[in-house]
């Protein structure tokens, strides 16, 4: 038994050389294979120049058996595969190996040598797929998605027009159930210090507009992107960068904007990604802009509309208490449903909504 330990930590001292020698530089321009049908596949594996955020440590002991759903119904085995000790199956060209259950929610992620990592597993939606990624004590980085199907599903909780006296509470609730959301927030109410906070906390900051005020903000082209930017320099002030993340005040649909300048949604909509930013609708809506004033009905109004897609962009306002109130109950239920609530990146699904202006 223990020559075979031993014969298999060599192979696995190897493999990681080889990665470490540019094998997984090289893997880097292969293109992305198609989703497994049943669990993962690996998509990228490459070295990366970040600083070591791992302490190396000896493996931990092996304890227990795999999680339910490790082993899911006959895996397709394209390479050949190792047993490590608390009986996970890691990939041949990897010392990472993930395991996953039936929910997005359900993963756990093991490095031969350093043990589990589960808690370091950086986690982004991007076309349909759900890419869980880590970077090991050696720098190196793996990522292996999944695609999301009708079972297991992908939710964007935004909450517009704040930040406000309600949005600490918020992100209380947010974290009691580990859930990130995104908060496109506008400048006219003051300060942005919580941006901070909501960094730390891992949920992402967009800007909204700084005066909200589609007179001014619509007046022209120029016009927008000054408002733009003057709430981009207040966030940078906070967070150290300006948000490439965009929503605009009604939408990318909004009719108004057209009272002030005939067009401009239609040259805004082109104009945003051209700058590098990505504008961001939403496919559920609370109806907390003005459709209700009802805890009740905001949160029967996303539990239905995050059941029926696969991926969600929910609009809500943290700047509306009932609203606000109606996230515990929305996450409670997400996430004993295996929903993912995750923050936005320029890469998730963007809700684009159709042109009326
Ligand atoms: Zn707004």
């Amino acid at each position: 038994m223990e020559t075979i330990k031993r014969i298999i930590s060599l192979l696995l001292a190897l493999c990681l050389l080889a990665a470490l020698c540019g094998c997984g530089a090289a893997k880097k321009d292969a293109p992305a294979e198609e989703p497994a049908e049943d669990t993962y596949n690996i998509i990228t594996t490459e070295t990366v120049k970040e600083p070591n955020p791992f302490e190396r440590h000896e493996p931990a002991a092996a304890s227990g058996s795999a999680k339910p759903g490790a082993e899911k119904e006959e895996p397709a085995a394209p390479q050949p595969e190792y047993e490590i000790p608390d009986g996970s199956v890691i990939p041949f060209d990897s010392t990472v190996g993930f395991t996953f259950g039936e929910s997005l929610r359900d993963y756990t992620c093991t490095d031969v040598f350093l043990g589990d990592m589960t808690p370091y597993v950086k986690i982004r939606e991007s076309g349909g797929l759900v890419y869980y990624g880590v970077t090991d004590s050696y720098g190196n980085f793996v990522e292996v998605s999944r695609e999301i199907t009708g079972k297991n599903r992908v939710v964007y909780l935004t909450f517009d027009d704040g930040p406000c006296g309600y949005t600490p509470r918020l992100l209380d609730t947010l974290a009691k159930y580990d859930a990130k959301a995104t908060f496109f927030v506008i400048g006219v109410m003051g300060s942005l210090d919580i941006c901070k906070r909501m960094v730390e906390e891992g949920h992402s900051v967009g800007a909204h507009s700084y005066s909200h005020d589609f007179r001014t903000c619509y007046s022209s082209v120029d016009a927008y992107f000054e408002d733009l930017q003057k709430l981009e320099d207040m966030i940078s002030e906070q967070i150290g960068y300006e948000t490439p993340l965009v929503r605009f005040p009604g939408g990318s649909s909004n009719a108004v904007a057209g009272r002030y300048c005939s067009g401009i949604m239609s040259v805004l909509r082109e104009e945003l990604p051209a700058r590098g930013y990505q504008y961001f609708d939403w496919n559920v809506s609370s109806a907390d802009g003005g459709g209700t004033e009802e805890t009740s009905v905001v949160t029967d109004l996303v539990k239905k509309g995050i059941s029926s897609n696969k991926v969600s962009v929910v609009l809500q306002h943290d700047i509306k208490l009932f609203s606000v109130k109606a996230v515990d109950e929305i996450l409670r239920w997400g996430t004993a449903n295996g929903y993912l609530f995750l923050p936005l990146n320029v890469d998730s699904t963007p809700a684009h909504h159709g042109a009326r202006n």
